[in-house]
C-alpha cells in the first residue's frame, strides 16, 4: 500500500552528481566553472542588502534581470522567462506540453532529467540514438511528439549540432521544439538568431555554466511572446529569489568577464583533449566545458574510483560504462589528473 500515485512508484528520481560541501575534492564532476563569479555580483549583493528587501516579494517576473537578458542577448522582455535553473524551465515546459500518453522525443544519450520529466507527466519519451558522429538522427525530424528537445551541446558527449541542422529540424517539426544550450557559450555559435523565424523554438540558457553561478540557481528562456504567456501560467509566482535575481543581473553585465573565463576554459579544453589521447583513451569532440573520454568495450569505474581515492571526482555513468566525463578545471586541475592517471595506468592498477 502506497501513498503516492502509482506511476510515481515505478520511477526513480533524477540522480545529481555527488555535490560533497567539505572542499576536500576537485570537483570535475558536474560542469561547474573553476573560476569565480565575476566580482560584480558579490558587490551588488553586499551594496542593495538591507533588511526591508528581504521582507519583501521578489519581482515576479524578474523585470530588472529581464531587461538585462535584453540588452546582452538583443530580444525585448516580452521574449524572456526567469527560471530557478534552467532545470525549473524544463519542468515548467514538460508540464505546459506534456500530459499523460503525449510523446516527447529527443537524440539520445543526453541529460537524463528529460526522461524522468517525462515520467512524471505520464508521457512517452521516445529516445533516438545519434548517428555516426553524434549528428541529429534523421527519425527525429519525423518523429510524432509534442515536444522535442534538442541539447546542444550535447551532455554527456560534449558534441554539437550546427546552426543549419537545428533550422532544418524547425521546418521539419510543427511540435515546440527546446534547444537545451547551457553550455553554449563554450562552442562556436548558437541558435539565438532562429528564434525570430520560428515561433516553436524554445532557446534553454542557465547561469550555472559560463557565468560560474551554479549557486544561485538561475536560468532563462527566449521564445516569441505567446510562448511567454503560455507558460508563464505554469511558473509560480515567485520562482526566483531577490538574491538570485540581483546577483544575476550584476552577472550579465560583466559579461566580457565570463568571456574571458570561457578563452581560458577552450584553451585548457584543448591541451586536456590532447594529453588524454596520449594516454590512450579516445576523446569525443568537445564544445562544452567537459569532455567524454572513452575506451570502448572497457569499464572505466576502475578510474573514477582511484580518482575519486586522490581527491578527484569525475562523472561515470553506469549506462555508458566505457566512458567517463571530465569537466574542464584550470590548468593545474587537469595537469594533476592526468598525473594520477598516467601513474594508475603505470602501476598496472587497473
Ligand atoms: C546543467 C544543465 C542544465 C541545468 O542547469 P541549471 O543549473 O538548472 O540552470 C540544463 N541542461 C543541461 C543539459 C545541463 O547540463
Amino acid at each position: 500500500m502506497s501513498y503516492f500515485r502509482k506511476h510515481l512508484e515505478l520511477i526513480a528520481g533524477y540522480q545529481p552528481g555527488e555535490q560533497p560541501q567539505d572542499g576536500q575534492f576537485i570537483k570535475l564532476n558536474t560542469n561547474e566553472n573553476p573560476y569565480p563569479p565575476s566580482p560584480l555580483v558579490i558587490e551588488t549583493l553586499m551594496e542593495n542588502l538591507n533588511k526591508h528587501r528581504l521582507s519583501w516579494y521578489p519581482s515576479p517576473l524578474c523585470d530588472e534581470l529581464r531587461e538585462r537578458v535584453s540588452a546582452v542577448y538583443g530580444y525585448p522582455p516580452d521574449w524572456i522567462l526567469v527560471g530557478n535553473g534552467s532545470d525549473e524551465l524544463l519542468s515548467i515546459i514538460f508540464r505546459a506540453f506534456l500530459g499523460k500518453d503525449d510523446r516527447v522525443s529527443y537524440p539520445y544519450p543526453t541529460y537524463t532529467l528529460y526522461r524522468v520529466l517525462a515520467l512524471l507527466q505520464e508521457a512517452n519519451y521516445e529516445e533516438i540514438p545519434f548517428e555516426k558522429e553524434y549528428s541529429l538522427p534523421k527519425k527525429i525530424l519525423t518523429s510524432q511528439a509534442q515536444l522535442k528537445v534538442v541539447c546542444n551541446p550535447n551532455s554527456p558527449t560534449g558534441t554539437f549540432l550546427s546552426t543549419p541542422v537545428i533550422d532544418n529540424l524547425l521546418k521539419s517539426s510543427s511540435c515546440p521544439i527546446v534547444v537545451d544550450e547551457a553550455y553554449v557559450d563554450f562552442a562556436r555559435e548558437n541558435a539565438l538568431s532562429l528564434i525570430k523565424e520560428y515561433p516553436h523554438l524554445i532557446v534553454l540558457r542557465t547561469l550555472s555554466k559560463s557565468y560560474s553561478l551554479a549557486g544561485i540557481r538561475v536560468g532563462f528562456l527566449i521564445a516569441h511572446p505567446e510562448m511567454i504567456r503560455g507558460l508563464l501560467k505554469v511558473k509560480d509566482s515567485y520562482n526566483v529569489s531577490w538574491f538570485s535575481q540581483k546577483a544575476a543581473t550584476a552577472a550579465l553585465q560583466d559579461h566580457h568577464y565570463m568571456m574571458n573565463n570561457v578563452e581560458k576554459i577552450k584553451r585548457t579544453r584543448r591541451e586536456f583533449s590532447q594529453a588524454m589521447s596520449r594516454l590512450g583513451y579516445s576523446v569525443l569532440p568537445s564544445e562544452a566545458n567537459f569532455v567524454m573520454v572513452q575506451r570502448p568495450g572497457d569499464n572505466l569505474e576502475s578510474e573514477y574510483l582511484y580518482l575519486k581515492k586522490n581527491h578527484i571526482l569525475v562523472r561515470y555513468f553506469s549506462e555508458w560504462p566505457d566512458s567517463l566525463r571530465i569537466s574542464i578545471g584550470t590548468d593545474s586541475n587537469m595537469q594533476l589528473l592526468i598525473q594520477v592517471l598516467s601513474a594508475m595506468l603505470k602501476d598496472g592498477k587497473k
